[in-house]
């Protein structure tokens, strides 16, 4: 964690667009307290359920990264859902040695750089989403992974050990082009109607399709009758996104309704029914899940007679269902005080 904290200072104090975009454009101090408390955040999970409020109320945001889990995500992921959208043998050597690291590196950066930054003109109010409003998720998730995308390429990222310098090139190709091929590869999850309705999967698609109409970093090809996304160059791919980041940076910091939604509209909703019949085609003939989902293991703390966590005692158990419902009930205990005092006042 303080890596990603020491890096976001280095960074802001030499990068000129985390400078233009997220500090000098809408100074104040909301960015820096919240990157300084934050903890790196990927799958949230349930993580001593009874401690999030305290945590919270003291520090600020909270989230919790489990790499176990992401490994687990993605060892069950049969490598050949990665060859299939490879357009060459380099491109699945790559995505087989570095995709792994270099999207739980872009995940984090996403969490912690991505949306513990950008402020707000100060009409907002601090509510970008009132002016945003169905848009917002989507737009601020564009934002967050184009951080992710911008910054995983800076040298910064090997000088502070996040990243081998002598495979740093490799992490960035690594990184673009799985980006690029999940374009495609989530297509598989709409299996009806031509629009995507999920934010990240719209903000996914919207990235991509907008970088393939906007600079040369990557190419639409055939090869027979399959689509492949392929990058062909990585610095026009970083440069697209630096530009494309400081237009949803503006329009989320002016809350620029029309704007978000012409920009959705024309690059992440919509799709081509025949492309997705295709992919859908592709990945049932590799018998790949449209999702996976993972049993947690269950954490209780443990605690001495002053209420002090002296231990965590942890669990397996193999039931997704179960799982689920308790989560549910637990959240639901959890804030029904909180709404009962809301809804008082
Ligand atoms: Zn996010």
């Amino acid at each position: 964690m303080t890596e990603y904290v020491k890096l976001l200072h280095l960074l802001c104090e030499r990068q000129p667009i985390i400078k233009e975009t997220l500090l000098d454009a809408f100074p104040g101090s909301k960015f820096w307290k919240i990157v300084d408390t934050a903890v790196v955040s990927a799958l949230l999970t349930q993580f001593f359920n009874e401690a999030d409020q305290e945590v919270r109320e003291r520090h600020g945001s909270k989230s919790v990264s489990l790499s176990n889990v992401l490994h687990a995500y993605d060892r069950s992921t049969p490598s050949s859902m990665r060859s299939e959208f490879c357009w060459s043998p380099e491109e699945a050597d790559r995505a087989e040695r570095w995709a792994t690291f270099a999207n739980e590196l872009a995940t984090n950066l996403h969490e912690v750089i991505g949306h513990g930054s950008g402020l707000t003109a100060e009409r907002l109010n601090g509510a970008p989403h009132a002016f945003l409003r169905e848009h917002y998720s989507s737009i601020e998730e564009t934002r967050a992974d184009l951080v992710a995308l911008y910054f995983i390429a800076d040298p910064k990222m090997a000088e502070v050990g996040l990243v081998p310098a002598e495979s740093h090139d490799d992490v960035i190709w690594a990184e673009y082009e799985a980006y690029a091929r999940t374009a495609l590869v989530q297509l598989r999850r709409v299996r009806e109607g031509t629009s995507i309705h999920e934010d990240h999967m719209r903000n996914r698609q919207a990235i991509v399709h907008w970088l393939l109409a906007n600079t040369n970093a990557l190419e639409r090809r055939v090869r027979d009758h399959k689509t492949y996304y392929t990058v062909l160059d990585r610095a026009a791919f970083r440069d697209g996104v630096k530009r494309l980041l400081a237009e949803i940076q503006r329009i989320k910091s002016e809350g620029d309704y029309a704007a978000a939604g012409d920009f959705l509209d024309r690059y992440g909703i919509h799709f081509d029914p025949a492309l997705r019949d295709e992919i859908v085609a592709r990945t049932d003939a590799l018998n790949l899940p449209a999702y996976s989902a993972l049993v947690q293991p269950k954490l209780d703390p443990v605690r001495d007679e002053s209420g002090t966590i002296t231990d965590v005692r942890i669990s397996y158990p193999c039931d997704l269902t179960t799982q689920m419902l308790e989560y549910s009930d637990g959240h639901r205990r959890r804030e029904e005080p909180r709404r009962a005092a809301a809804l008082a006042r």
